[in-house]
């Protein structure tokens, strides 16, 4: 099987170097919140040009120990784009605040911000927007509408670790910043991870305070906050990779520019755009069409693994059906939803099994 995301050849070529590392934190005997925490720390803030970055148990919890630490909850609303990963709205649901959704722009299936304004009432306290499939949204245009409207900015960067807009990385654009360290995430762990990036000093005092029982002095408790860190030895272990990300980055490109080169001979598949300004960094390749299920059945007839995202928008989902939305809302979204599917793409995906899969597509288009 041709996997769609291949974890293991990553981590085989740093295998030595990560054991080296993890040995080095048994010998060290400090297992959580230890000096490769504040390493990692220190080096992503570093290299996203913020004042600080706060490691968290995961994504997830980095979205919601951010809008916590901001203080948003119960009555107020976030919007977000309805075409993402769960976490982005669960975490919003999580807090007690209520998520408000805006259709995205077609071309870079991130938020469009021709379309925020109209959804800003007197309880919108925040706007977080996704750099889905590791694109930049318009940061621009949204901290524009943010400023003017007084709302805070958490970017969603949970699947662009190394993308920029404007030359600028992603991370550090908004008021805070949440990845994940997911294992299929472009930078992830062998388990789970997050962390929040901002220049917001008073918001990482908190969110460091949160996400240790809401405690600065220990046993002594004046708020009520998560057990929500990242272990010492995932902070070893990323050390290790963001010393390779650019580089794995540059190769998801390198591979991207194949598909697009082979992949444009044909016009019945739509492939993702690149907004000027912007460089992807290819968390996933997707592709459209409205022939879905026969290129979905294609590949796995011929051992190649696909994935849908995001099979059914958030809007939609069940757990949302006490709010206002039903089908027709978001068009875009809705069609995206319906039509997208990703091809493999990992830094160590072999050119023998790219051609593969574009023979595969290629072959199809022709038949
Ligand atoms: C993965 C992801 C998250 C959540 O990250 P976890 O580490 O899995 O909790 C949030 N938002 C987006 C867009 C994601 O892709």
């Amino acid at each position: 099987m041709l996997h769609l995301i291949d974890l293991k050849e990553q981590y085989l070529s740093v295998k030595n170097e990560i054991l080296r590392e993890i040995e080095s934190v048994i010998d060290n005997g400090q297992y959580i919140l230890g000096p490769k925490v504040n390493e990692l720390e220190q080096q992503i803030a570093k290299k996203l040009g913020t004042l600080d970055a706060i490691a968290v148990g995961n994504g997830t919890d980095a979205l919601v120990l951010t809008l916590d630490a901001y203080g948003i909850g119960v009555g107020d609303e976030v919007i977000t784009s309805p075409f993402t990963f769960f976490a982005s709205a669960e975490a919003i649901s999580r807090v007690g605040a209520t998520p408000v959704f805006v259709d995205v722009d077609p071309e870079s299936y991130n938020i469009d911000p021709l379309k925020i304004e109209e959804k800003i009432t007197s309880r919108t306290k925040a706007i977080i927007p996704v750099h889905l499939f590791g694109q930049a949204a318009d940061m621009d245009k949204i901290m524009k509408i943010a400023r003017k409207h007084n709302l805070i900015v958490i970017e969603d960067a949970c699947q662009a670790f190394g993308a920029t807009y404007k030359g600028t990385p992603v991370g550090s654009l908004g008021d805070a910043a949440c990845f994940s360290f997911f294992p299929t995430k472009n930078l992830g762990t062998l388990g789970d991870g997050g962390i929040i990036t901002t220049s917001d000093l008073d918001l990482a005092k908190q969110i460091r305070k949160l996400r240790t029982h809401g405690t600065t002095k220990k046993y002594f408790h004046d708020s009520i906050g998560y057990n929500s860190r990242l272990d010492e030895i995932h902070a070893a272990i990323l050390l290790v990779l963001l010393n390779k990300i650019d580089y794995w980055n540059s190769k998801r490109n390198d591979l991207a520019k194949r598909y697009y080169e082979k992949l444009s001979q044909t016009n019945k598949l739509k492939l993702p755009i690149v907004k000027t300004d912007c460089s992807h960094i290819y968390h996933l390749f997707c592709v459209g069409s409205d022939n879905r299920e026969k290129y979905l059945e294609l590949l796995q007839a011929n051992n190649i693994q696909s994935g849908i995202y995001y099979p059914l928008c958030l809007h939609l989902q069940d757990v949302y059906s006490h709010l206002p939305y039903k089908y027709g809302d978001f068009p875009i979204a809705e069609s995206l939803s319906n039509t997208l599917f990703a091809l493999p793409m990992s830094p160590f995906l072999s050119e023998k099994d790219q051609n593969h899969v574009i023979d595969v597509l290629l072959n199809e288009v022709k038949g």
